[in-house]
């Protein structure tokens, strides 16, 4: 961020970033449908497609206001079949990308990544490095067999990589599944990887809105950790064990478990106090208001105007309301998505365990969560949500984490370092969420939060 408050990443104002990113995805999937669907094959993971776009535009690209710039889309016939594997059409993803602008999130990492996420909560897009998108494009055709056979998997969902040139710059960056709801404020949130060294979040995190924690402080605010039921727990960990033998046998490390938790309950009290506030600020108004008509010596004849005033407003509230209610609708209809099933609309946590899509009955019909969090219990009994998903995989042992490894293990205990040898790291990431963070809950436990109210 710079004196005038312009941010920047590698020296590119990040608007000018943004709308290049739009322009460079709309053509290279608008590009593709004149491709025929076909079957992938081996050579489609080393393809990559270079598209020039300059400012006066040409016959493949539109006229735009930036610096000329060139965008490189890597395997995009395979990354096409892996968005229809996952449900996303092209139509679908090209206006969730390129028709709305993209919301800027901090990143509480320290690799200095940005995050874009779209209008619509759906994706997410990362900044990486070199490396990372390397060793990507290496890891591809395991990936795709991965996926190919198993659906039940909290692995990342890669929708694209590309990378953008500008005078000597390259950003790469991949499109991703956004795990956590924006639109709903979560109660907490955590960036976990079963390790003890260095796993609590700076002051500087904590002292934000919506903080991401981590190992440390989940640890302090859960000892007794969540519980989940019988079923739900077995699908979860059995998921977890099959994503982490996945990673280990790429040499990846470094990974960690974001869980979001979003607390019911809390929510029911939270919207309770505010409707109550709301009350009590409107008897403030017609307090005030009786006082103010007997001190003008009101006559019925004012109060009548009044009242018509009042009922004009709520008029004009009211329709204004259900007009904007109907945009909502046609445009939830044009894309075929209901608002309330917006985030998430490709694969909830519970289908990413379960494998079956249950849209939450668990859900009152009055809030605007998403459907297919996972039903868990705090220790104080509370319902919650939990949204949940593996994050950053690029980083792999062979590529540089050796040498970083060998030294840490002279100055710190090996056993709480988090930059350890693979299948150590898988070991302990496992066994930590499966003993520490979820728990088995000895009783039946079938939430349905509708019915309990
Ligand atoms: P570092 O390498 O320093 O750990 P990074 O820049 O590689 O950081 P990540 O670890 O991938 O970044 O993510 C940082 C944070 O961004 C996460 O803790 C989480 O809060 C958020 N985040 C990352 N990926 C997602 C996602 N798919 N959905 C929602 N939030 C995400
Ligand atoms: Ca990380
Ligand atoms: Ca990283």
């Amino acid at each position: 961020v710079d004196k005038s408050g312009i941010v920047s990443y590698k020296k590119k104002p990040t608007s000018e970033l943004m709308a290049a990113i739009q322009l460079g995805i709309g053509q290279s999937v608008g590009g593709l449908s004149s491709k025929p669907e076909r079957d992938v094959l081996m050579q489609d993971f080393g393809v990559v497609e270079v598209v020039f776009f300059p400012g006066e535009g040409s016959n493949l690209t539109p006229a735009h206001h930036y610096s000329d710039f060139r965008f490189k889309t890597y395997a995009p016939v395979a990354f096409r079949y892996f968005r229809d594997l996952f449900g996303i059409q092209p139509d679908d993803f090209m206006l969730s990308l390129c028709d709305e602008p993209l919301k800027e999130l901090s990143n509480p990492g320290a690799s200095g990544s940005i995050f874009y996420l779209t209008q619509d909560d759906e994706f997410i897009i990362k900044t990486v490095q070199h490396k990372e998108a390397e060793f990507l494009q290496k890891l591809l055709p395991g990936y795709f067999l991965n996926i190919s056979q198993n659906k039940r998997t909290l692995l990342p969902k890669f929708y694209g990589l590309y990378c953008y040139q500008c005078s000597g710059k390259n950003i790469r960056f991949t499109v991703m599944n956004n795990l956590l709801p924006s639109t709903v404020k979560l109660h907490e949130k955590y960036d976990m990887k079963g390790s003890t060294y260095k796993r609590k979040a700076s002051k500087h995190e904590r002292s934000k809105s919506s903080p991401t924690l981590k190992d440390l402080d989940f640890m302090d605010n859960h000892p007794e950790g969540l519980q989940l039921e019988k079923d739900t727990y077995d699908a979860l960990i059995k998921t977890l064990q099959r994503d982490c033998r996945v990673l280990e046998s790429f040499k990846i490390m470094d990974y960690s478990l974001l869980v979001g938790i979003y607390n019911l309950d809390l929510a029911n009290k939270e919207k309770k106090q505010i409707q109550e506030f709301q009350s009590q600020q409107y008897c403030n108004t017609f307090i005030t208001r009786h006082f103010w008509n007997r001190q003008s010596q009101s006559t019925v004849q004012q109060q009548q105007i009044q009242l018509q005033q009042d009922k004009e407003q709520s008029e004009n509230y009211g329709s204004s309301q259900s007009r904007s209610d109907r945009t909502d609708t046609r445009n939830s209809l044009h894309r075929g998505k209901s608002f309330k099933t917006r985030i998430g609309q490709y694969s909830t946590p519970m289908e990413s365990i379960q494998g079956v899509t249950d849209l939450n009955e668990e859900i009152d019909e009055d809030t605007d969560v998403p459907p297919g969090g996972i039903p868990a219990r705090n220790a104080k009994g509370e319902r919650l949500l939990i949204y949940l998903g593996i994050i950053d995989i690029l980083q792999s042992f062979r590529l540089k984490k050796r040498l970083e490894h060998t030294m840490k293990s002279i100055v710190i205990d090996g056993d709480t370092i988090s930059v350890h040898r693979p299948s150590y790291y898988a070991q302990r990431f496992l066994q930590y969420h499966a003993t520490r963070v979820f728990k088995k809950t000895p009783t039946a436990l079938k939430h349905s939060p509708s019915k309990k109210r």
